[in-house]
């Protein structure tokens, strides 16, 4: 036998990638039918439109733009819309199917949707993303609606485009319909509670597993990576259940602190700092790297994809990891944390509080009606509180971690309300 040179062991994992290979052994722990397995994994709908737009040079150039309904079997598509030089059709159709099991697993009425256009928003000016933006709801009229496809913010948008979507789509209609876009300002029918939302079902995601785990919240300590709207609302919260928190990090370096960081004076300082923890004294500034090193009961990862992989994880001494961020581990150190005995809270669970409260919002605007941001997060709390423990109970009953156990509750949910509809 002629010798094969084995292939290089890649460090970095799509994540996406990752995603797909847990989701395939959530299928084959359910033992769903082979039919089911390509219902669930075939996109409904993939749309690619052309978008001319008029620059402020006064030439035309021409986008393209996406949007990929992954199901509509639990209700309409929800997803955001990402403006990135790196969108491409593939990123979307996985984004799109990621938000399906999301919703799935927090039991909320929706299926999972995902859209983009290719262009830099970093080069363009406020005129051009705005005209680009209309073009793009203009092109998507007819898949758009509070019933049909609701759209949100994702990276590269905000309130503002969201805002302008609405309008547009609005105009179309000859009424106003805030219902059709999620993640508006305040005024416009945007909810209370939105810009905390994903931080604060971070923290009851924590404290729901450190009640498993019998830590008590006054003695533990935790490291939160990333110090944006997720990491620093998630610290900020935690700090004020009684948890010390060691360290935070963002761009700029991680920064430690053993006798507790005052996360309010962080959260100060970077506002007052041009969003950036550079400088801040409060604590000792480590490498980044080591803050996932640290030795304290909970690690919250709530920067970006694909930070705790094989080549690191060996070093991790949590006891218990609560992913913020998008696909923040890879799939490749997954055997290496539960070998380690590490409680991990997968991100389509912990970090569904952001959906959670885009769809209040949705709630709010067909009904008419503010709530107050009481009743939001007593009712964000609840949600994520009970998807925790359904989780959970899944995880013993098959002997797995709670990240098969998640893709579990989700699948199971989607699946079998396509056997009792049929057909759609
Ligand atoms: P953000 O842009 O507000 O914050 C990102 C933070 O991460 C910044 O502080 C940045 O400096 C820091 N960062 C970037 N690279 C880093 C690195 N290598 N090491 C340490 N810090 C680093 O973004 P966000 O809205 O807080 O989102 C963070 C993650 O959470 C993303 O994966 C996002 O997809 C996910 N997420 C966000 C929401 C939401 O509602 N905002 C909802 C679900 C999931």
């Amino acid at each position: 036998m002629s010798y094969i040179e084995p292939a290089p062991i890649k460090d970095k994992e799509n994540p996406l990638e990752s995603m797909m290979q847990r989701f395939d052994k959530a299928v084959e722990l359910l033992g769903i039918s082979e039919e089911m397995y390509h219902i669930l994994k075939v996109p409904r709908k993939q749309v690619i439109v052309g978008l001319p737009v008029m620059m402020d040079s006064g030439q035309i150039r021409t986008f393209e733009g996406y949007r990929v309904i992954h199901s509509t079997i639990l209700g309409p598509s929800k997803g955001g819309i990402r403006f990135d030089p790196d969108v491409n059709l593939d990123e979307v159709r996985a984004l799109a199917a990621w938000m399906t099991w999301k919703c799935a697993v927090v039991d909320i009425p929706y299926g999972g949707a995902k859209g983009g256009v290719a262009c830099n928003p970093r080069e363009m000016s406020a005129g051009e993303i705005e005209r680009l933006m209309r073009a793009y709801t203009t092109a998507l009229l007819d898949v758009f609606g509070p019933d049909q496809d609701i759209p949100a913010p994702d990276m590269g948008t905000g309130p503002r485009e969201m805002a302008w979507l609405m309008d547009e789509y609005s105009k179309s209609k000859g009424m106003t319909v805030p219902a059709v876009v999620t993640g508006k300002p305040l005024v416009l029918g945007g909810s209370l509670g939105r810009t905390e939302a994903t931080g604060r079902g971070v923290m009851v995601s924590a404290l729901s597993g450190m009640e498993k785990l019998r830590i008590n919240p006054y003695r533990a300590t935790a490291a939160v990576q990333g110090f944006g709207n997720v990491g620093s609302h998630a610290a900020l919260l935690l700090r004020e259940r009684g948890v010390a928190i060691h360290a935070v990090s963002d761009i700029s370096g991680a920064y430690y602190n053993n006798k507790g960081i005052d996360v309010a004076a962080a959260v100060a300082y970077r506002d007052r700092n041009n969003g950036s923890l550079e400088g801040f004294t409060g604590a000792e500034l480590i490498p980044g790297e080591e803050l996932l090193m640290l030795p304290v009961d909970v690690l919250v990862p709530a920067a970006k994809e694909d930070v705790i992989t094989r080549k690191n994880v060996s070093g991790i001494q949590a006891k218990m990891i609560v992913e913020g961020a998008n696909g923040p581990t890879s799939s490749k150190a997954d055997d290496i944390i539960n070998e380690k005995g590490i409680m991990v809270v997968p991100d389509i669970l912990a970090n569904a509080g952001g959906v959670t409260v885009s769809y209040f919002e949705w709630v709010q605007n067909r009904i008419g009606y503010k709530w107050t941001l009481e009743r939001i997060n007593r009712r964000t709390d609840r949600i994520m509180k009970d998807s925790f423990d359904k989780v959970y109970e899944v995880s013993l009953k098959y002997k797995i971690s709670l990240r098969i156990a998640a893709y579990i509750v989700a699948i199971d949910k989607v699946s079998s309300t396509y056997k009792y509809r049929g057909g759609f």
